[in-house]
């Protein structure tokens, strides 16, 4: 197998899953794409800091500032990683799902929101909660039938000339095809739309550049990231997030608070990031997004990506080979994916048979609609507009990996599949 640089391995590495039968065997982590396992290297870090933690912009002391001026470095190095724009803003989030419902509520009024039903939830929902007119797109069947789709539906909106948004997803948590993002931007801003990228899958397999895709946000999380501790990253153009009202009420998002004469309270908000950062900020969440950010950028991604790309062909030649598998794609299997597969094994009820993966195999796997049931339904035959819960008939398996995962629990996969599916 390509070898995946030191800086890459992971806290996981060698951990026993114990079975069913009695014994234990080396824990087959192949569900990167809900958690990835945590970098040694991040974790290192973490540590290293550790001592050195304070309160960030509240407080005079030597581990205040220390605090501070680390937080405010790991912005820096989130916006280098990211390759963006000099006067985009970088605001730390709690994940993906937070950045985006963010931007739900930063979004000016009259927004009109596009958005694909192959969404994952955190991107398909946020939008008209927040009292948006959202159109849902159709699911595509080929990249070039998701530009055309986004496009005719940008050109057709009544409104023409109001802000507009539209939000794609860079690879898919479903079926791991990669989208044609630096298409879609072009689509969006050629008729005057924003668009905003669900980078949680995309990020932790291939370097994202907001410049070269040209896109006005972009959202992921740090524990897909390998990096541990509840934070994630909305990061793009200043100006709507500038105007908005912020996010959350309270300390560290204001600038001056006092008494009005007639009684009330009159507040002037912060114009950078901490405008949408109230509360005491997670630092050490920051502080692990940017320690994984150096890890993969000075890894490269060109080693990482190979050697994803060999296991994957691995996984998915392997599972062709068992006639009951069925591969859930939309783009068709020739399609540019990262390490995501679904798939379904048939006559077997495939959350059992993620069970027994993990009791007999020691494998960890997802099973389910995986937080996009609009697009699974689809895949599995039942139309997008079922109402039936996620169960039985009604449900795929998921296998995604990365960094610290060797060839052999890709084979144990294969095989353990091969041996269920009878
Ligand atoms: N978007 C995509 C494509 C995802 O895969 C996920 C997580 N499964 C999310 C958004 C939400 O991420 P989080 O749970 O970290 O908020």
């Amino acid at each position: 197998t390509t070898a995946v640089p030191a800086s890459l391995e992971v806290l996981s590495a060698g951990v026993r899953a114990p079975l069913a039968g009695g014994g234990d065997v080396e824990y087959a982590a192949l569900d990167y794409a809900a958690s990835a396992p945590v970098l040694r290297r991040v974790w290192e870090e973490v540590a290293e800091y550790a001592p050195y933690y304070g309160s960030v912009h509240r407080g005079t002391g030597h581990l205040s500032r220390l605090s501070t001026e680390l937080f405010e470095r790991s912005r820096e190095t989130v916006a280098a990683f990211l390759d963006c724009r000099p006067a985009d803003q970088v605001v730390f989030t709690r994940s993906t799902t937070d950045s985006l419902n963010l931007l739900a509520a930063a979004l000016p009024a009259g927004t009109r929101v596009f958005v694909f039903e192959t969404e994952h939830h955190a991107a398909l929902l946020p939008w008209a909660r927040h009292g948006h007119q959202v159109t849902y797109l159709d699911a595509p069947h080929s990249p070039r039938h998701a530009v055309e789709i986004a496009e005719s539906a940008l050109a057709a909106r009544p409104e023409a000339g109001g802000p507009a948004l539209l939000c794609v997803t860079g690879a898919s948590n479903v079926t791991g095809e990669l989208w044609p993002v630096a298409e879609l931007a072009a689509a969006a801003h050629r008729h005057g739309a924003r668009i905003v990228l669900d980078a949680a899958q995309l990020a932790p397999h291939r370097p994202v550049s907001v410049r070269r895709l040209d896109v006005d946000w972009v959202a992921f999380s740090g524990h897909k990231l390998y990096a541990p501790f509840g934070a994630g990253v909305l990061a793009g153009r200043a100006d709507w997030l500038t105007t908005a009202a912020p996010y959350l009420a309270g300390g560290g998002a204001t600038r001056v608070v006092n008494r009005r004469t007639d009684g009330g309270v009159h507040v002037q908000w912060a114009e950078d990031e901490a405008r949408h950062e109230a509360g005491s900020p997670n630092v050490i969440g920051a502080f692990a997004i940017a320690a994984a950010c150096r890890a993969l950028t000075e890894a490269g991604h060109e080693t990482l990506v190979a050697h994803e790309q060999e296991l994957l062909a691995v996984l998915r030649e392997g599972l062709a080979e068992i006639p009951a598998v069925r591969e859930l794609s939309l783009f068709g299997p020739a399609a540019d994916r990262v390490a995501v597969s679904s798939f379904t094994v048939a006559g077997h009820d495939n959350g059992q048979l993620a069970v027994e993966l993990s009791e007999r195999f020691g494998i960890g796997v997802r099973s389910g609609m995986f937080c996009a049931q609009p697009l699974v339904r689809r895949l599995l035959g039942a139309s997008a507009e079922s109402t039936e819960e996620c169960d039985g008939p009604l449900q795929a398996l998921r296998v995604s990996f990365g960094a610290g995962t060797p060839r052999e629990h890709v084979t144990r996969l294969v095989d353990a599949v091969s041996t269920l599916a009878g």
